[in-house]
């Protein structure tokens, strides 16, 4: 029986990319940037399979120069880049790996909060650059964490998660989101506020809102007025959700103590923005799920689907799942195919 043949657009662990490898041919493309736009387009035209990284855009153009195309499986949560209209309409099968970021982005969230309160990053610049020369009592001075009002943004799974961690470190936890969570107020015990007095009230504020029409540049110059100065704003959601320019004038001005970002607008964020040149700033790159465990489970979480689908299978994790019954048609006549 033919093998199906997999293209995967980045670098997958071994062990994802063996159990790929017992029963399909696989293309893997093996480098740090992702495959530019011609070798996406020449390995789909031969794919049966692809698997996605973050970068890869598969658009109406890929999906029409691969016949074969029958599943795209993407290696993260949200859908993003894969034209799923366009899939279902060529009885595609798209499918995510949802649920499996959480805690380790609210790890991330939390860590960003520590390090701008308590100038952990200015800290370690300070020893490597070789200014640490007496033990000063004033050095470095930062906010307690422990004890001060967390204000969440968004209170989906990151949000609950970062509450929990609140809770243990004896934080006051205000929430503003779209509807209230009366179980997690209870859970946690959070106060709803509505954004304004969650901004004029927390001392770091954590957004974890998804970036959509009405939450982009949800925080902007009025809103970063509303803060205390010394209050913190941090951003594990998306760079768009908070207006640059404004946090740049609000940070710079000392309007706001600081902000921790692991999203930012544009990503990557250019060596020369002026964000750079602040010492209250903390900027990670988009590193929210980037621990190895997760990583790990996400890669074996793709891989998964893709196997199922390539058994015939419906794959736990579909997207488009009005597609099935002609993506069903399409797999029983798949010479690769076992059939459901
Ligand atoms: P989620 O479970 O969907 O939670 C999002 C929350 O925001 C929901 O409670 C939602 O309310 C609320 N919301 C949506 N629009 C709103 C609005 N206009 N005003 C107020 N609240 C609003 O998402 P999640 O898994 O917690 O993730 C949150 C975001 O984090 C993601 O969208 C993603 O952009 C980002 N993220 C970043 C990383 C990273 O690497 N930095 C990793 C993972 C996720 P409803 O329930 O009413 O929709």
């Amino acid at each position: 029986m033919s093998k199906p043949r997999v293209f995967v657009t980045g670098k997958l662990p071994k062990e994802a990319l063996k159990s790929l490898e017992a029963i399909a041919d696989v293309t893997a493309w093996d480098n740090d940037l992702p495959p530019p736009r011609d070798v996406l387009l020449r390995e789909a035209s031969r794919s049966d399979v692809l698997i996605t990284m973050l970068t890869a855009r598969i658009d109406s153009e890929v999906f029409a120069i691969a016949p074969r195309l029958r599943v795209v499986g993407q290696h993260r949560g949200r859908l993003r880049h894969i034209d799923l209209a366009e899939a279902t309409r060529r009885g595609v099968v798209v499918t995510n790996t949802p649920g499996i970021l959480t805690e380790t982005t609210a790890d991330l969230a939390f860590a960003l909060m520590l390090a701008t309160a308590r100038n952990i990053a200015s800290g370690d610049r300070y020893v490597r650059e070789g200014n640490w020369r007496i033990w000063d009592f004033n050095l470095f001075l930062g906010r307690d964490v422990h004890g001060a009002t967390l204000g969440i943004v968004g209170l989906g799974r990151i949000g609950i998660a970062m509450a929990h961690r609140a809770r243990g470190f004896g934080m006051r936890c205000l929430y503003y989101s779209r509807k209230r969570n009366p179980e997690a107020e209870r859970r946690y015990r959070l106060e709803y506020a509505t954004l304004d007095n969650l901004l004029i009230t927390a001392d770091f504020v954590s957004l974890h809102v998804p970036l959509t029409g009405e939450t982009h540049s949800l925080v902007g110059k009025r809103e970063l007025a509303l803060m205390k100065p010394t209050a913190f704003l941090i951003n594990t959601s998306r760079g768009s959700v908070v207006d640059t320019e404004a946090l740049y004038e609000a940070l710079r001005e000392g309007r706001i103590a600081g902000a921790g970002l692991d999203v930012t607008d544009p990503e990557p964020l250019p060596i020369d923005s002026p964000l750079l040149e602040l010492d209250n700033l903390v900027v990670t790159p988009h590193i929210g799920s980037a621990s190895s465990a997760t990583r790990h489970r996400m890669a074996d979480m793709a891989v998964m689907n893709a196997l199922t689908a390539m058994r015939g299978k419906t794959p736990p994790n579909c997207l488009n799942r009005d597609v099935l019954p002609d993506w069903r048609k399409f797999m029983r006549k798949a010479p690769w195919a076992t059939g459901e």
